[in-house]
């Protein structure tokens, strides 16, 4: 799935502005800075997916990339980012709950954290969202490679029971880094899975 070339398809500022439905899709999520543009580029192979960041908070739309027809790769604006205006948050959250509730083809949605700092009160708050929406998610702890081996575990360890206590089930946590592909295989072949279903 990830061998063949990844392709953009479209960018999406509102809500009428969001591609035909195709192929089953997945949605990147986290925090501005989380490393998500990082990721995309290392499971994609491609350098310059998703533009890693000078500008936190910059990414200001919904960005659709479709692997070959099968699965569709949505990466979505960084959240939590505080020097936007509150209008702009508000046109945010609404199209990002547009999106999240109205998306049948919308299979996972990927919400990522940083290993060393994990749930801030915006990820709490999209994870709420996503319960009440009945929307499956999968956290990925990022920047793997910024913690000793012990560390990580351990935030592992409290990351995982904090999902386990949310009002649904979800897969489970993935460890990732861009840095080094720790986790990068398995995250393909997860994705590989939600594509064959
Ligand atoms: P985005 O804003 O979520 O798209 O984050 P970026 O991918 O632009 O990354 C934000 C910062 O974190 C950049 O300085 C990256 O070099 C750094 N970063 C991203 N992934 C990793 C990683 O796996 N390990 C380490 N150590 N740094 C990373």
């Amino acid at each position: 799935l990830f061998q063949r070339e990844c392709k953009f398809v479209a960018g999406a500022a509102a809500i009428d502005q969001l591609p035909p439905m195709g192929p089953i899709e997945v949605a990147f999520a986290g925090r501005s800075n989380v490393g998500k543009s990082s990721l995309l580029n290392a499971l994609t192979g491609r350098k310059a997916l998703a533009r890693v960041s000078q500008n936190p908070g910059r990414t200001q739309q919904l960005n659709f990339f479709d692997l070959h027809g099968e699965l569709v790769l949505v990466d979505m604006p960084g959240h939590g980012y505080a020097k936007v205006s509150k209008k702009t948050i508000h046109h945010w959250q609404h199209l990002i709950e547009a999106y999240l509730k109205g998306r049948a083809n919308l299979r996972r949605l990927l919400l990522l954290i940083d290993s060393r700092h994990g749930f801030k009160e915006s990820d709490q708050e999209l994870m709420d969202l996503l319960d009440q929406s009945a929307m499956s998610y999968q956290v990925v702890m990022t920047k793997a490679d910024t913690l000793k081996p012990a560390e990580l575990a351990a935030n592992q360890a409290t990351f995982q029971a904090m999902i386990r206590r949310r009002p649904a089930a979800h897969p489970e946590i993935l460890v990732t880094s861009a840095e080094t592909g720790m986790g990068i295989a398995e995250l393909r072949d997860a994705l590989a899975d939600l594509a064959a279903q």
